[in-house]
């Protein structure tokens, strides 16, 4: 039982003074971010994730998020993402606080005119503990069926996007995938591909 014990709090202890365990725990990226270590971050079994629903986020783009979320879970096999309603109080930018949100930016700033979503991740060592989307609701249109400009962006596409990053996942370029960098104007890209559903099994 304490050997147990002084095993789980050491494990992940890892770093200069650790040359062991460090030596073996540098891991393929699987087309997920990595510590400073080459460890993949990932929620790992702490899940599913509850993210919340800030109000800023328009009701009528609703059932497009829920949809969204049903792609990862559908292809997990499992929920591994669970969208609830905003509690009382949640800030109204995606600020640290322990709760993982969705948050439509009206106030997006002028010098980032050019992105479209923000997701902030924080984790401790490569244990995700926070994960926080922004929407730039300023500076694109967004449809769910057909655009109307060239320029209107496609909302599923989108969040299916951020919420892999929400899983952890970096942006990919060599492969085809949800997770490529750019998604321009009236581009639908919310199948997963190949790829995708690979990484997903690498940590869930
Ligand atoms: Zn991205």
């Amino acid at each position: 039982m304490i050997v147990g014990l002084v095993a789980c709090e050491k494990a992940p202890i890892l770093g200069p003074g650790d040359n062991k365990v460090l030596a073996s725990q540098a891991e393929p990226d699987c087309g997920y971010l990595q510590n400073a270590y080459g460890q993949r971050v990932s929620w790992k079994g702490r899940i599913p994730i509850n993210l919340q629903v800030h109000e800023s986020y328009p009701s009528e783009f609703q059932n497009t998020l829920e949809s969204a979320v049903h792609h990862w879970n559908e292809s997990a096999g499992l929920t591994l993402i669970q969208l609830i309603k905003s509690s009382d109080g949640l800030s109204a930018t995606a600020g640290k606080n322990l709760l993982n949100s969705i948050h439509w930016i009206t106030e997006w700033p002028e010098t980032r005119s050019n992105t479209q979503a923000l997701t902030s991740l924080h984790w401790t060592k490569n244990l995700i503990t926070e994960a926080d989307i922004s929407i730039n609701g300023r500076h694109f249109t967004y449809f769910i069926d057909e655009p109307r400009t060239p320029a209107d962006v496609h909302l599923e596409s989108l969040l299916i996007h951020e919420l892999g990053h929400v899983l952890g996942l970096k942006h990919r370029s060599s492969v085809p995938s949800v997770m490529w960098s750019v998604l321009n104007g009236g581009i639908k890209r919310q199948v997963l591909t190949a790829a995708d559903k690979e990484t997903l099994k690498c940590e869930y």
